[in-house]
């Protein structure tokens, strides 16, 4: 993959793609306010590094799913206030339009070193159809091409994958040490590798579970996650989140790891909850006890690992050379649910291995602990890190593999 080393940018227009998806929150008054500016942070070293080597830059991002009508509350513009109190020498011009006649204006007027950030793509329809018009009128408001936005690189979409065929293109500093890392701990991790799995959605997170026993040495599931593969064991769930479905998936992600008394190489021994919290409802004040073993009476829910299964992860933690985590332990937003996640959260801070987490939940709940800085890499991705785990190819970055030469 080619990097900021291979390109030449100095007095030239760089179209950057950044994922500036931040949260949004209802201010006072209704204003629109950033809930978090993680990921406009993360894009920083690249813009910081491309500004010192004198290039004009032009920046592209999507926010939320306007699905290609101009909506007003969807609008890049506070992003560019936020920007402007992170930069505060730079000069940073706001495009109303993500394209067109003003876009290029905007960025044809640029010095070496300033800025113009475009209005949400997505207000464009051909954004997410990929459509090569659009793609056009982006590769026409520069002279290269960057590509920064790890969190949407697994989208085949005219800003992340279109343009990348028609500029000279590279991977910025986000991009690069994302894949680094993550195919890393995959290709070559310091051993044991210990995958923890957690949080709720069973079905997007099957195949990570399956590339993780081929490739580590240990995997431990909680949250939600949990319940097929209790259930496929012969326990109770009660009405714990489980789907036939997924106990079908768990059935054959159980039969293919090892047995836990003579590990295989290839087959990761595979860990389940070995006591739980239940509760009635999903609140602060929910009827909640702790259940000593996994049979979840009816009228139940699985919200929590227990101290015991929290113990017997932290010690593999521990232990590890690699730890990556993936999803909470439970419902860790509601109080009587949150000890699971706080202990394997604490345990990961800890733990003298490589540390990696990615999620958009999981993130939440380090900063939540006030760990989000005692984690090696945190991943700005959701989908595009489970997909890249999985061993799937990112649309965006196989875009830039096949670029052509600055
Ligand atoms: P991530 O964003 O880190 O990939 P997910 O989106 O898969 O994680 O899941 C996070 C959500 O899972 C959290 O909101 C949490 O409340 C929920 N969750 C975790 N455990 C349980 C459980 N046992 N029952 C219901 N919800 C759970
Ligand atoms: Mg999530």
């Amino acid at each position: 993959m080619r990097g900021l080393d291979d390109l030449d940018v100095g007095g030239r227009r760089v179209l950057v793609r950044v994922d500036f998806n931040a949260p949004l929150a209802a201010g006072p008054e209704g204003a629109i306010e950033i809930a978090d500016d993680t990921r406009i942070r993360a894009a920083l070293p690249t813009i910081e590094e491309l500004r010192a080597r004198g290039a004009r830059l032009v920046l592209v991002s999507h926010l939320d799913r306007p699905e290609g009508r101009r909506v007003p509350g969807l609008s890049l513009a506070p992003i560019a206030e936020r920007l402007r109190e992170l930069l505060p020498d730079a000069r940073i011009a706001f495009a109303p339009d993500p394209v067109g006649e003003r876009s290029r204006a905007l960025s044809e007027a640029l010095g070496d070193g300033e800025l113009v950030l475009l209005e949400n793509v997505r207000f464009e329809p051909g954004e997410t159809t990929n459509d090569p018009e659009l793609a056009r009128a982006l590769a026409e408001l520069a002279e290269l091409y960057v590509n920064d936005a790890f969190g949407a690189a697994h989208r085949s979409h005219a800003s992340t994958e279109g343009v990348a065929h028609l500029l000279p293109s590279a991977a910025g500093r986000l991009l690069e040490r994302e894949v680094k890392t993550l195919t890393g701990i995959l290709d070559h991790p310091e051993r044991p590798l210990v995958a923890i799995v957690g949080g709720s959605k069973v079905a997007d997170k099957i195949a990570v579970i399956d590339r993780f026993l081929q490739v580590a040495d240990v995997v431990m599931i909680g949250g939600a996650m949990c319940f097929p593969f209790l259930c496929a064991q012969g326990h109770t769930v009660g009405e714990s989140l489980c789907c036939e479905e997924d106990v079908e998936h768990a059935r054959h992600l159980l039969a293919r790891a090892s047995d836990t008394h003579s590990p295989q190489p290839g087959h990761a021994r595979l860990l389940v909850p070995s006591d739980l919290v239940i509760g009635d409802r999903l609140a602060d004040d929910a009827r909640h006890r702790v259940l000593d073993g996994v049979e979840v009476p009816a009228g139940w829910m699985g919200l929590d690992i227990g101290s015991d299964t929290a113990g017997r992860y932290g010690r593999e933690i521990e232990r590890a050379g690699t730890v990556f985590w993936n999803g909470p332990m439970g419902a860790f937003e509601f109080a009587p649910f949150a000890a699971g996640t706080r202990a394997v959260a604490e345990a990961v801070a800890k733990a003298p291995g490589l540390t990696v987490v990615g999620g958009g939940d999981s993130a939440s709940a380090l900063a939540h602990f006030g760990l989000e800085d005692a984690v090696d890499h945190l991943s700005t991705g959701g989908g595009a890190t489970l997909e890249l785990i999985e061993g799937r190819t990112l649309a965006g970055v196989h875009a830039l593999e096949g670029a052509g030469v600055a």
